[in-house]
């Protein structure tokens, strides 16, 4: 029985997307990738992190896209050092903590690197619409960075809803240092951060969950007086992002990777390694015939650790916050969690209860 190349269609030219054309393409498969933007990449540059921690067991992202993903993108830098502020504690983490990715539609970004190594021409300025691609091609990878299909087909779970406000800023930075701030009066209960494009120029961004777009302008202003900041405003921008649990991700000839698939994380909102892992997963069930549900089996069970966590931290108040910090960063815990390749996020909730012991030793009464 001779089998026909399955003719598959890619809504999305981002991360997921891109990662799946390429994986298809190495096995000889040309799709039809529809883009509604004019070329790869948010219209806003920043700089997102890879944090090593949330990777585990893999050690070396960047080692493990070339090898084991064949993707070989260049990261802008490596990440050597968190500074963390909470309202009352501040404190400094060291090591190999990852890498900075420059991200947007600049020529080295993340995207950019992905799209020049692909051979498939891409249709770009064209709004796919998926029910209409699922009746004429025989698979449908949705990559759009949303969970609207998910919602629609009734897989999706909402798990954390945000505002997301940003920057390009000019300042003195250190390009291998992500700073942190988190006070829940402007961050509720997610943070904000900066990540350095190079030593003059940073991405400064304010995450808020359960926000507005009037309300994240008024929290961004509190930040930046709270904080009292004063770095150069280059450029601004805003936009929601919901991070959800997808299951299943395949329906029918539908397969949803990257955002569209769950797979963006709720404890820090970080989504790009499962974004080109989901990616490049959905092309090899496509190509073998496995099943592409049990192939992210586990990407799913890390999401629902970090959902575990995301409950916890959104019950706490500025002084949880202070105590968290100082938990994370006391000897021997901090180099368990930052300087060792142990996956701690399986362990999260005998963390969380350690951690409520010591919350309760220093704060007697506490029943959160
Ligand atoms: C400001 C910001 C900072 C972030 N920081 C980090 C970080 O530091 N670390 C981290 O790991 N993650 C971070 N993330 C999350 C990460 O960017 C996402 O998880 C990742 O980009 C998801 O990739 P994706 O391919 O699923 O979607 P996207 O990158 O969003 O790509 C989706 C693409 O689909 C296109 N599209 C949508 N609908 C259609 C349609 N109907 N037809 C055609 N095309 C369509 C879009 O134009 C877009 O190009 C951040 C996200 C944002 C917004």
């Amino acid at each position: 029985m001779v089998r026909h190349t399955p003719r598959i269609a890619i809504i999305g030219a981002g991360i997921s997307g891109l990662a799946c054309a390429l994986e298809l393409e190495r096995h000889g498969i040309i799709p039809a990738i529809f883009e509604q933007r004019a070329r790869p990449g948010e219209a806003f540059n920043h700089v997102g992190g890879l944090l090593q921690l949330m990777s585990r067991p893999i050690r070396d992202e960047v080692a493990y896209l070339r090898k084991e993903l064949h993707l070989p993108v260049k990261p802008l830098a490596r990440w050597n050092r968190i500074i963390m502020h909470t309202p009352r504690v501040t404190r400094t983490v060291t090591g190999n903590l990852g890498y900075f990715f420059l991200r947007g539609q600049d020529e080295n970004s993340t995207e950019s690197q992905l799209y020049s190594l692909l051979k498939t021409p891409v249709y770009f300025n064209r709004y796919a619409d998926w029910r209409a691609l699922a009746h004429h091609y025989d698979y449908v990878v949705v990559a759009d960075g949303t969970p609207a299909v998910a919602r629609t087909l009734g897989c999706w779970q909402d798990l954390v809803e945000t505002w997301v406000r940003g920057a390009v800023v000019l300042g003195d930075f250190d390009p291998h240092t992500l700073i942190m701030w988190v006070n829940t009066e402007y961050s509720r209960h997610t943070y904000a951060y900066l990540t350095p494009f190079n030593a003059r120029r940073a991405s400064l961004l304010l995450i808020v969950n359960d926000s507005n777009p009037d309300e994240i302008e008024e929290k961004w202003r509190l930040f930046w007086e709270i904080e009292k900041l004063d770095y150069q405003v280059l450029d601004s921008f805003s936009v929601k992002h919901t991070s959800g649990y997808c299951y299943p991700p395949q329906v029918g000839n539908v397969l949803m990777v990257g955002n569209a698939g769950g797979f963006m994380e709720p404890f820090l909102g970080f989504g790009v390694m499962s974004a080109f892992r989901s990616g490049v997963y959905a092309a090899r069930a496509l190509v073998s015939g496995k099943s592409y549900l049990s192939i992210t089996s586990d990407l799913r069970r890390k999401i629902a650790h970090l959902a575990t966590i995301r409950r916890l931290l959104n019950n706490m108040d500025n002084e949880d916050f202070d105590n968290l910090v100082r938990f994370i960063t006391t000897p021997g815990i901090k180099q368990l969690i930052y300087n060792t390749n142990i996956d701690v996020l399986q362990y999260t909730t005998v963390l969380l209860n350690l951690f409520e012991q010591v919350k309760k030793k220093v704060r007697p009464g506490t029943q959160k």
